[in-house]
């Protein structure tokens, strides 16, 4: 359980989402009446300065979309989020994408193929109208924070293994040294042998540039490894939150229970403190 990172509930709060409601209409079938999906139901969660919190639940538990709400990709149908202490409604894009990151789970889909690596991590600092000069300089300074070898500036990503491609996502991410990560299943999509390489990757990149991270998944053992703390949804709304420690090994509700049973690769013998096999 990483211990090091300030969860102080001092620190300031980075992430403040405030009673958030989404709901879908959708219609069922051609002549269907329309029916109402509380995607997410009335959630608060606020996450410190330099914090990690992971976000578990069921899928179609609302996690994505709670995310896309904090990213500000998706509407809420009411309440509020703050990042840095800033509404995001009416804030500029820019002005977003330099305070919060998203990295999702597929990186095939979420790099353009026909972008080079290089095109690819400078491309947020084109948008902002830096230089190709520095913008090829700073491809490269993030090429080594990711632990990319220099060459593969000039690849695509049709040419980049699973884990190659996740980590230039990764450096997108960066390039406008955010204050806030979103990551949504990072690594669900990855093979094993990769998924710890790249979690050991942003547990690094965490520490180094004191990240505060929002990290959704289903492998308690990514929990374990990144989080201080854990927020439960089922259906929508919070069941659950609390200390990383205490909700993997003494959690309040059956249905948290019920997900650390059903999760992958966890292994009481993970646990700090737990006998040895
Ligand atoms: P999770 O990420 O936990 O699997 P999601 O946030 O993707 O859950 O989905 C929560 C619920 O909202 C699900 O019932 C899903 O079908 C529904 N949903 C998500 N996105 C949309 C959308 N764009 N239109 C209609 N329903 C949606
Ligand atoms: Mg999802």
């Amino acid at each position: 359980m990483p211990d090091t990172a300030p969860a102080e509930t001092t620190a300031d709060p980075m992430i403040e989402a405030e009673r958030i409601t989404k709901i879908y209409h959708i219609k069922e079938g051609l002549f269907g009446a329309k029916k109402e999906i509380r995607a997410v139901d009335d959630v608060s969660l606020t996450v410190r300065r330099g914090e990690t919190v992971a976000l578990v639940g069921e899928s179609g538990s609302g996690k994505s979309t709670l995310a896309r709400i904090i990213l500000g990709l998706t509407e809420a149908t009411s309440g509020s989020v703050r990042l840095q202490g800033q509404d995001i409604a009416g804030m500029p894009d820019t002005a977003r994408a330099r305070l919060v990151q998203p990295i999702f789970q597929d990186p095939y889909s979420s790099l353009n193929p026909r972008r080079t690596v290089a095109e690819i991590i400078a491309r947020p600092l084109h948008l902002r109208g830096v230089a190709a000069s520095e913008r090829m300089k700073r491809a490269q300074e993030m090429m080594e924070v990711v632990r990319l070898p220099v060459r593969l500036l000039h690849s695509y990503p049709l040419h980049l293994s699973g884990g190659q491609r996740q980590r230039v996502a990764i450096a997108r991410a960066m390039v406008n040294r955010p204050e806030v990560l979103i990551c949504d299943e990072p690594t669900s999509a990855l093979d094993v042998s990769v998924q710890a390489q790249i979690l050991n990757l942003l547990a690094d990149l965490q520490a180094e540039f004191g990240l505060t991270t929002l990290i959704i998944t289903h492998d308690m053992a990514v929990v374990h490894q990144l989080a201080q703390r854990v927020a439960v949804l089922l259906q929508g709304k919070l069941v659950e939150e609390g200390p990383a420690a205490q909700v993997l090994i003494a959690p309040r509700e059956e249905y948290t229970r019920a997900l650390l049973q059903a999760a992958p690769r966890f292994d009481m013998a993970l646990m700090d403190g737990a006998a040895a096999p």
